[in-house]
């Protein structure tokens, strides 16, 4: 008898096509067993990412049109409805307000609305959304009845958007760069722990050995270990779970992962 296997790290929103190497970070992710969802930013390269992924037990393909991107590409979206039957997993998706141009925002939101109808429609995706200073507007965007798995990237909202979240059930995943922000932390202690997952955000955010990967979410579970003062071990087994769970949400429509995971 070996010792009792740990159980696997999971990153649900990994850049996977923005690294140097992607095909080796790949290969690491495979060898390291972590369950990745690669996000992508426009659907014009979402089949690049497809072939990379192609056969992968750990590691899903995602369609993403990120809002930064989405007034200047909005005519990708008929690229995106189809693509959408190949794929469980949508994002990278949302609002980003950074912009003060209001006209830019109205155009954002109109292809959110787009894409959240769809997925409303196909009732099995699992989103990975970005919200940056719309947190707001993105959880409102999604109504009462949305049909789907909401898993909210990088949080940084208001309170009250996060209590609205909690209460639809959205996931919020957690990156290195938010352990190490006194806010982000902070904010992190009203979400249920049922609700956490992890995430790289990676090539975005950096460690001190460069573009953030996959297996660096087990500084995720560190930092979320301490601020729920149990073990790591406990914290993974509990991570590892709200995985599992998400995936087997919607048991009509499990795909592989959902397959072979088992909580
Ligand atoms: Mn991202």
């Amino acid at each position: 008898m070996g010792k009792p296997q740990q159980e696997p790290l999971v990153d649900t929103h990994c850049h996977v096509d923005l690294y140097p190497d992607p095909r080796a970070l790949i290969r690491r992710i495979e060898a390291e067993h972590i369950y990745a969802i690669a996000v992508t930013n426009a659907p014009s390269v979402f089949r690049q990412t497809v072939a990379l992924t192609e056969g992968k037990r750990y590691v899903r393909p995602a369609l993403g049109l990120h809002p930064q991107l989405a007034a200047e590409r909005a005519n990708e979206l008929r690229t995106m409805w189809r693509h959408l039957p190949e794929t469980r997993y949508v994002g990278e998706v949302g609002l980003d307000y950074t912009t003060m141009d209001q006209s830019e925002r109205a155009k954002q939101r109109k292809v959110f609305e787009a894409i959240l109808s769809k997925c409303d429609e196909s009732a099995d995706k699992v989103l990975t959304v970005h919200s940056r200073r719309a947190a707001d507007d993105v959880v409102n965007a999604f109504g009462d009845g949305f049909r789907g798995t909401v898993i909210l990237h990088w949080y940084s909202g208001s309170r009250r958007a996060l209590e609205k979240a909690v209460s639809r059930g959205f996931y919020f995943s957690v990156n290195t760069a938010m352990t190490s922000s006194e806010r982000s932390l902070g904010m992190l202690k009203h979400v249920p722990r049922e609700l956490i997952l992890t995430e790289t955000d990676g090539p975005f955010v950096t460690t001190a050995h460069g573009p953030a990967e996959p297996k660096d979410v087990a500084s995720v579970i560190d930092a979320l270990a301490q601020m729920w003062q149990t073990t790591e071990a406990e914290t993974r087994k509990a991570l590892y779970k709200n995985f599992v769970r998400l995936l087997q949400s919607q048991p009509e429509q499990r795909d592989g992962m959902a397959a072979h995971t088992r909580a």
